[in-house]
């Protein structure tokens, strides 16, 4: 039996994060990890400046492809109509940002798909070969702390469809199409560091007409708009869960996060910027730094009335 003060299941940005700022608090931790490192995960890469702020990267200090999105288009639909917003994002590869951050962090990984979470007297123990004081559940959409010590509830299903394939963008500039698939869905061309990422996302319960259509339907789209020149590989898929605010998050000395506790937002579903800030909160907490609670994680990427408009449209009424 091993035993570490902080056990962190899941070494995606909620896990890495929290991680780094347990350490560099001076504090113990120990991340398990099932996939094999560099590790790879289905998602566009798009993230905001604040995920980079909340984590003390400088653009320049990131030592891997980082694209900066400096205008962002939105297609109304399936038509012509469109309108060009300047902004200020980046789009990053999940196989090179997640490995980095876990790199960063200065944790040990020990690769470890975990099972069973027990807790007993004071502790937890998992699948019989770990103890820890403190627990992070950090797992994804299917953390195993979350089914074990937290209640059933997963807020709303996001059914997505995507690929990323290396290849120098056609077009610079991020796009999107809105709506897609269903009320609140959208369709995305995220261009990268000499690579493409298209997909599209929508909640499973406002999803209109079957997956396998809407994805054919977004490479005719894709071709005829000129961002793609022939039909891209074939697409994964990944389901996450956008939850309801004002859920546990913590019980005792057990936390969720990311994911794991369906943070991304109720808007965009946009996941990494609330995974980073929970995992900090975590940490923080577990520091005896801060309270961690749902409510400290933004529920939206979008300010005022289009964010809400949009949260409605995919979850209901934000409850706070
Ligand atoms: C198609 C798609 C596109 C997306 N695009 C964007 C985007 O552009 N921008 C954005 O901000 N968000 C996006 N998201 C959401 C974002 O990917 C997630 O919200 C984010 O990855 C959550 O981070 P996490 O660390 O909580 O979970 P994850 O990144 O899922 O990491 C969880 C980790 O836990 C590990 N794990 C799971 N189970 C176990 C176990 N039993 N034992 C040990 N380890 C385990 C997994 O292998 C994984 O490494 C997208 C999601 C999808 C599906």
């Amino acid at each position: 039996m091993r035993d570490v003060e902080t056990l962190i299941v899941g070494g995606g940005p909620a896990g890495s994060s929290c991680a780094w700022e347990l350490r560099r608090r001076g504090l113990e931790c120990l991340i398990l990890e099932r996939q094999e490192l560099p590790k790879r995960k289905l998602c566009a890469g798009w993230i905001t400046p604040k995920v980079l702020a909340d984590l003390e990267i400088a653009p320049a200090d990131y030592p891997h492809g980082l694209r900066t999105l400096d205008r962002i288009r939105v297609y109304l639909g399936s038509t012509a109509l469109r309108a060009t917003h300047r902004t200020l994002q980046y789009s990053i590869r999940r196989v090179e940002f997640d490995n980095w951050l876990l790199e960063r962090s200065a944790v040990e990984v020990v690769r470890h798909a975990v099972r069973r979470v027990e807790s007993a007297r004071g502790s937890f123990v998992v699948d019989g070969s770990f103890r820890c004081r403190n627990l992070v559940g950090a797992g994804g959409t299917s953390c195993p702390v979350k089914r074990a010590l937290f209640g059933p509830e997963r807020g709303r299903l996001i059914l997505t469809q995507e690929v990323e394939f290396e290849a120098e963008p056609r077009d610079p500039v991020c796009t999107l199409f809105y709506p897609f698939a269903g009320a609140g869905g959208y369709a995305w061309y995220v261009p990268k560091r000499g690579a493409v990422n298209v997909g599209f996302g929508a909640a499973a319960a406002r999803l209109r007409g079957n997956v396998k259509s809407h994805w054919e339907r977004l490479v005719r789209l894709l071709l005829k708009r000129g961002l793609l020149d022939a039909a891209p590989p074939e697409p994964g898929s990944h389901p996450y869960y956008v939850g309801d605010r004002g859920k546990e998050v913590r019980r005792g000395n057990a936390y969720i996060v990311g994911d794991a506790a369906g943070l991304a937002t109720c808007d965009l579903g946009e996941g990494i910027g609330p995974a980073v800030e929970s995992g900090l909160w975590a940490a923080r907490s577990i520091a005896g730094a801060g309270d961690y609670d749902c409510g400290l994680v933004a529920p939206l990427s979008l300010r005022g009335l289009a964010g809400r408009a949009m949260a409605r449209l995919v979850c209901g009424p934000l409850r706070s």
